[in-house]
C-alpha cells in the first residue's frame, strides 16, 4: 500500500515473510518500507516516526547527490559490460566457483544477487565504487553459488577468499549507494 506523508513524499509499504523487522529505505521521491508479515499499519507508522530524522536526513543526502543522466547511465551500461564478465570469470576462475550465467542491470536496490540456478545478476552501478569493493561483491556472489544463504559457512567460505576482510569489505560497501 501507499500513503502520502508530507515530509518524504510517497510512502510505500510491502510485506515481506521474510523479513524480521521494519526495513525503511528513502529514496528521493519518497520512502520505502518492508514489513514483516503480521505488522499492523500503526505499527509501520511509529517506526517510522522513531526513525523519521535520521531518514529524513538521510532521503536530504540523497535528494542532494547529482542524478546521472540517461546518457551517462547508457556510458556506464557499456562499461559495465565490457569490464564486468571478464572480472567474474577471473575471479570464479582463480577460486574455482562455477555459475552458469552472469546478467548486468540497472538495478538500484542490490549491487548484486546469486539465483538458485547460480545464474549471477550485478548492478551497473557497480562500476561507481573501487576495484576491490567491486571484487568484494563479486566475490559474494561467487559464493553464493556454494551456499545459497548468509549462514557463518558462507562468510567462513567469504573470509577465505578475501584474506579474513569479508566483514571490513561489507562495512566499507555500505558507505556506498546504488543510485
Ligand atoms: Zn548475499
Amino acid at each position: 500500500m501507499t500513503y502520502q506523508d508530507s515530509d518524504f513524499g510517497t510512502v510505500t509499504v510491502t510485506v515481506n515473510p521474510r523479513a524480521r523487522s521494519i526495513i525503511m529505505r528513502p529514496e528521493v521521491g519518497g520512502l520505502r518500507v518492508t514489513a514483516f508479515r503480521g505488522a499492523s499499519l500503526s505499527f509501520v507508522k511509529n517506526t517510522i516516526e522513531r526513525f523519521r530524522l535520521s531518514l529524513l536526513k538521510k532521503q536530504k543526502a540523497l535528494r542532494e547527490r547529482p542524478q546521472l543522466t540517461s546518457e551517462e547511465i547508457e556510458q556506464m551500461r557499456h562499461a559495465a559490460k565490457e569490464f564486468l564478465p571478464r572480472r567474474v570469470a577471473e575471479l570464479a576462475y582463480m577460486h574455482g566457483f562455477r555459475y552458469t550465467g552472469l546478467t548486468i542491470r540497472n538495478s538500484k536496490t542490490r549491487w548484486g544477487s546469486c539465483s538458485i540456478r547460480n545464474t549471477i545478476s550485478l548492478s551497473l552501478y557497480l562500476m561507481q565504487v573501487p576495484e576491490h569493493l567491486q571484487d568484494y561483491v563479486i566475490l559474494h556472489e561467487l559464493c553464493h553459488t556454494v551456499h545459497h544463504d548468509h549462514s557463518p559457512r558462507f562468510w567462513a567460505l567469504m573470509d577465505t577468499v578475501t584474506d579474513g576482510k569479508a566483514h571490513a569489505l561489507r562495512a566499507e560497501l555500505h558507505k556506498y549507494h546504488t543510485a
